[in-house]
């Protein structure tokens, strides 16, 4: 049987997704923890809030749910993953259930045809009237009648139940990247580059290397040709920095133009060197505005690198290697540092 707790999970999320799809929320796990919230009737003056905005907007925008969120709901967002897998056991487990009801019913079904049959061979021995037989047979009928309805329900339960399940699994997948990557980028994004580091320092600080990476007058490309044009600046510099990703690094957007590299069980000097590498293959970086008919090909970045030190923390460790960067800036741009 599900868990009380499993159970009431999922009545929640039931509840919650209708609720979502009437008022045109964006199933995003920020929404998707607000919206649960306000079923489980947790914060009344969360639900009062939510009402009030949901009456004036007829939905709720984003940056209504970030407040509201912000707000009320201090438990990080991964809670909400968590609640979904949650959900999606509790599916299982009802299926199962189900599943073992019908067996039920259907061992049920043989035992009284096992009855009828016995009754059947008795009538054969002993001479029985013809309602006698008559009435053998309009119980064998009732009750396969019975079966079939309850195989037909279960059926359908069993076809419900899938079509949520497959819902909630791509829903949770999509919750899942959403949290973990940048949608401009595709690369990792700030939450995964916190929790990684966080982690690295914590189990194998050995030889642990942080790099950043901060585009050259950035702001210029925008200026010069456009938001989206920079955007497109961006995702090229963010292609081409994974593809120098060696074994063992990995690659994040850490801000804006901003990107971070954790390396794992290096040293110093060959993070240095692969930063030194990416320097040089982002300068040969060859950007076409179609629109303009320009090739842009003056895309540079300045690049901080640090080795993690005894008694460092995550966010000692990123402040030396924006010190660096810093440095590279200061130093005029397009260069690793330290040297
Ligand atoms: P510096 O060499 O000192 O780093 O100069 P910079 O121009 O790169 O740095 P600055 O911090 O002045 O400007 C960064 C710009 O990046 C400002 C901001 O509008 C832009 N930016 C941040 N995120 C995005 C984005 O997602 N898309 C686009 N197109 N621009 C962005
Ligand atoms: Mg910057
Ligand atoms: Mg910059």
């Amino acid at each position: 049987m599900a868990s009380p707790l499993l159970k009431e999970s999922a009545a929640k999320l039931k509840k919650a997704i209708p609720l979502m799809l009437k008022h045109q929320i964006p199933t995003t796990p920020t929404n998707y923890a607000l919206w649960y919230a306000y079923v489980g009737e947790k914060s009344p003056s969360l639900n009062q809030h939510l009402d009030n905005v949901v009456s004036q907007y007829s939905t709720c925008p984003p940056s209504q749910s970030e407040r509201l969120y912000r707000e009320f709901l201090s438990d990080p967002v991964e809670l909400d993953l968590v609640d979904m897998r949650q959900n999606l056991d509790a599916m299982v487990t009802e299926l199962s259930q189900s599943l073992k009801d019908t067996n039920f019913d259907a061992d049920q079904f043989q035992h009284k045809i096992d009855k009828s049959y016995t009754k059947l061979h008795k009538i054969e021995n002993d001479g029985f009237t013809i309602e006698e037989v008559l009435s053998v047979v309009k119980n064998l009928v009732q009750d396969s009648n019975e079966i079939r309805a309850s195989a037909k329900h279960f059926s359908e339960q069993l076809a419900k139940a899938q079509a949520e399940i497959d819902s909630l699994k791509h829903q949770l997948k999509q919750s899942e990247h959403e949290m973990l990557f940048d949608a401009l980028t595709n690369s990792l994004n700030r939450r995964a580059f916190n929790n990684d580091l966080k982690a690295m320092v914590e189990q194998q600080p050995d030889g642990l290397c942080l790099i950043i990476a901060d585009i050259d007058h950035f702001k210029v490309f925008n200026d010069t040709y456009g938001h989206q044009l920079g955007d497109h600046v961006l995702k090229s510099v963010s292609k081409r920095l994974e593809e120098s990703c060696q074994d063992g690094t990995k690659l994040y957007r850490f801000g804006g133009e901003e990107f971070a590299l954790i390396v794992a069980k290096s040293e110093i000097r060959r993070a240095r060197h692969l930063a030194e590498s990416m320097r040089r293959s982002l300068e040969k970086l060859l950007l076409k505005d179609k629109r303009k008919g320009t090739t842009i090909n003056k895309i540079t970045a300045s690049f901080g690198v640090a080795e993690y030190k005894t008694n460092d923390s995550d966010s000692s460790l990123i402040e030396r290697a924006d010190k660096q960067l810093y440095e590279a800036k200061r130093l005029g741009r397009n260069r690793v540092m330290p040297i």
